[in-house]
């Protein structure tokens, strides 16, 4: 089903310049649908995430990632050279207020199979957790439990969520800054209890993406504080941080992002990952090889106009 954005804007034009806007808009929207579609494809493709006979399990949270989610992999499934199923399901966690009609609403209009998984995580962490104590991690632990049970109910070969490339480099800065770890989020990976595949289509998706299209598509947002748990503040750092780069140097994200994927276990410092111990010296020359009297930065294109962008700063 391919999704037309006709902004009623457009309709409504009245004079040259409000048309002008509107067709403007419309042309926005489009390329930004179209390109969400491209990414969300060329990772799944990437990482091989959704195979011929698949049934997928859309984890909806209701919140803007896991409603874009939900709607490009629909588009995706109409255009796609294979068969797969998918199946959205929301975990229904009790929080106080929370609007139990908006999501079976929305999926009844969309047409699309569902099932709410109704299970008071809420209480529970409210109860084991002592006041002013974090309950994140007992409440994400518990939910991924359930999401694991419903998925086997239902009998999804695998389980998309919503997260997007700027939670893989904030959970990438994390694990650095906070962990000591060189690790991220990856876009697709076996589930803790070995049993499950979980993918993240959004992998290569930018969070000012989603929430553009949120706002395109009017999704009905579920506020994501019922909980009452405050927002990780490391994160939110992180997250300002990121923001602050890509208005400063445009490119420094994109470029940490696709480090992620050109890692070079030789020129780092993990044994596990390299034979340091017995290295030795082969004969051939290696043009990739020692660099290590070169001068700094070893700068690939996008970092150079940023490193030429802060001379004309300077
Ligand atoms: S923010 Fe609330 S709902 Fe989300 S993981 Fe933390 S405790 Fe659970």
């Amino acid at each position: 089903m391919e999704a037309t954005i006709t902004p009623t804007t457009l309709q409504s034009a009245t004079t040259a310049a409000d048309l002008k806007k509107a067709e403007k808009t419309a042309y926005e929207n489009n390329k930004l649908h179209k390109r969400l579609c491209r990414q969300v494809g060329q990772a799944i493709g990437d990482f091989n995430m959704i195979e011929d006979g698949d049934k997928v399990m859309v984890c909806l949270s209701g919140g803007k990632d896991s409603y874009a989610l939900l709607d490009i992999l629909m588009t995706l499934r109409e255009r796609a050279p294979i068969h797969f199923d998918i199946v959205a399901v929301n975990l229904d966690q009790k929080q106080p207020n929370f609007p139990a009609h908006v999501l079976p609403e929305y999926l009844e209009k969309l047409g699309v199979p569902y099932h709410i998984e109704n299970q008071d995580t809420y209480s529970i962490v409210k109860r084991v957790i002592p006041e002013g104590k974090t309950t994140c991690s007992l409440c994400s632990r518990l939910r991924r439990g359930i999401l694991y049970r419903v998925a086997d109910e239902l009998g999804a070969t695998k389980i998309a969520l919503g997260h997007h490339r700027d939670d893989i480099l904030e959970t990438f800065f994390l694990n650095m800054f906070f962990g000591a770890k060189i690790k991220g989020m990856p876009a697709k990976l076996q589930s803790d209890d070995g049993k499950h595949i979980v993918i993240r289509p959004l992998a290569y998706v930018k969070e000012s993406d989603t929430e553009r299209y949120a706002e395109l598509k009017q999704f009905p947002i579920i506020p994501c504080d019922l909980c009452g748990s405050q927002e990780n503040l490391q994160r939110k750092q992180i997250k300002g941080l990121m923001r602050e780069w890509e208005k400063k140097f445009p490119g420094r994200v994109e470029n940490i992002f696709s480090a992620l994927s050109t890692v070079v276990p030789s020129h780092l410092m993990d044994r596990t990952r390299f034979d340091f111990a017995g290295l030795a010296a082969t004969g051939v020359a290696d043009p990739d090889g020692d660099i290590a009297f070169d001068e700094e930065p070893c700068a690939t294109p996008a970092a150079e106009s940023t490193i030429i962008r802060l001379h004309a700063d300077d």
